[in-house]
């Protein structure tokens, strides 16, 4: 079962501040699994997690998670932006961007982050770019970052698990428009060494929310196997290899959520059967999680204004997809709770819904609820990664305020809500155009 980490007596008292609908992000649930997170790996001496900004981008969340040791991974100006000016910075920074503007390379560079390619022409590309740049922590020949990565995709279609019970992970890196070709990234590597940069590294993304254990250990397997072909046909000793984002979290509550510690261990398995032998036991394994690190400790908190009967029953809410795109873009489950009903026997169904003039416009769908009265406060699950951050202003919606519940009981506003004002910004001086 799912259970909030707020009661209705606390929202009572954070409401009387700030009224609903808003994110609300535990403080305490972060921190425990990070530790959790860097427990499972402190078997590899160089070990750091980047977390993904594009989940949570919020300076507040990026401080707690450096300060236990987390970097960031920026795919954007704005993400790179967000943490120099959260004091995150040099090789706590992983730039995995793709399609990038020079200018976003040239910022990278200067804040000393680790520029990891998309593609094998990006090598020139960046080197262009930074011709006359600051470069922050130059390799040795100074016209190029120390540290770099690449990114792999191995093409076809990867699967977990057997396909007699349908696949536990299945996704096709062959359609999917990031990473290089094998033969591609030994010849980036070769180049990118002519170029003077010192310590290289491989990143690679191949499946998104595995709810597995395998997923990792498996994907670790790849990489270190091909690290180690890398070597003997470059070269290159690898420094580092990125594992990137995908350990999931289970959004259904009957679903069992993934054990960090399970794989972690399974990475070292495959860590000392093939990299140690290879001499290369001392690489560190970096992770980019987003979604593991912030999804479940995070609620979108919203409150029922209208109740509907009609063909089927309707709750209207005061938050809408705009604050929480996942159920309407992807069909996606967010569960549930009305709080101060913990307990009540789910005996309604209802379909739950925001106002946007969109029908998908829906937080849950023929969902078994307890009896929702005008008033109450719901809870939807696991929208600490990928909620707020996937806002938009669709039918004039605004973006709604994040709250942080703090170690010690009480809230703190981290961002604001937007106001009109924000949201006419843009157009202020243009009323009389045309
Ligand atoms: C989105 C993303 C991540 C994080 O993915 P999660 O599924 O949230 O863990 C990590 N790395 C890159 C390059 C990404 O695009």
């Amino acid at each position: 079962m799912k259970k909030p980490f707020v009661t209705k007596e606390m929202i009572e008292e954070i409401v009387k501040k700030y009224p609903t609908p808003f994110h609300i992000y535990d403080e305490k649930g972060i921190r425990e699994n990070a530790r959790a997170l860097y427990k499972a790996f402190s078997w590899n001496k160089g070990y750091k997690e980047y977390f993904a900004v594009k989940a949570t981008p919020n300076p507040s969340i990026l401080k707690i998670l450096h300060e236990e040791g987390c970097g960031t991974d920026c795919s954007s100006l704005a993400e790179l932006i967000m943490s120099e000016k959260s004091g995150i910075v040099d090789n706590d920074i992983m730039f995995s961007s793709n399609d990038t503007p020079a200018e976003e390379f040239i910022k990278c560079a200067e804040l000393g982050g680790i520029i990891n390619l998309d593609d094998i022409t990006h090598v020139d590309f960046v080197y262009e770019a930074l011709k006359d740049a600051k470069i922050k922590n130059p390799g040795s020949n100074g016209r190029m970052p120390k540290r770099m990565s690449c990114r792999f995709n191995p093409g076809g279609v990867f699967t977990l698990g057997a396909s007699g019970e349908g696949f536990q992970v299945m996704d096709t890196p062959g359609d999917s428009k990031y990473g290089m070709t094998e033969e591609q990234i030994i010849e980036a590597y070769k180049r990118l060494h002519e170029l003077g940069v010192e310590e290289l590294g491989i990143h690679s993304f191949l499946a998104s929310n595995t709810v597995t254990n395998e997923y990792y250990p498996t994907l670790a397997g790849i990489l270190f196997e091909l690290a180690v072909k890398i070597q003997k046909e470059s070269g290159v000793k690898l420094s580092f290899i990125n594992l990137s984002g995908g350990v999931g979290v289970p959004y259904e509550p009957d679903k069992e959520p993934n054990n960090i510690g399970i794989i972690g261990e399974g990475v070292h398995k495959k860590f000392d059967e093939i990299l140690v032998p290879a001499g290369m036991g001392d690489t560190a394994i970096y992770t980019e999680l987003g979604r593991f690190m912030l999804a479940p400790y995070g609620h979108l908190v919203t409150k029922a204004i209208h109740e509907k009967h009609i063909y089927k029953e309707y709750i209207g809410v005061d938050a809408c997809a705009a604050n929480l795109m996942r159920p309407a873009m992807y069909g996606a489950y967010h569960h549930i709770t009305v709080l101060g009903k913990e307990d009540a026997p789910a005996d309604h169904v209802y379909d739950v819904t925001g106002s946007l003039c969109e029908n998908n416009d829906k937080f849950a769908i023929d969902r078994k609820l307890p009896k929702i009265d005008k008033g109450d406060y719901l809870v939807i699950h696991d929208a600490g990664a990928h909620g707020h951050s996937m806002g938009y202003n669709y039918n004039g919606r605004l973006w709604s305020a994040e709250l942080l519940l703090r170690e010690d009981g009480s809230v703190v506003q981290i961002r604001r809500p937007e106001t009109i004002e924000d949201y006419f910004a843009t157009i202020e001086n243009y009323w009389d155009v045309v």
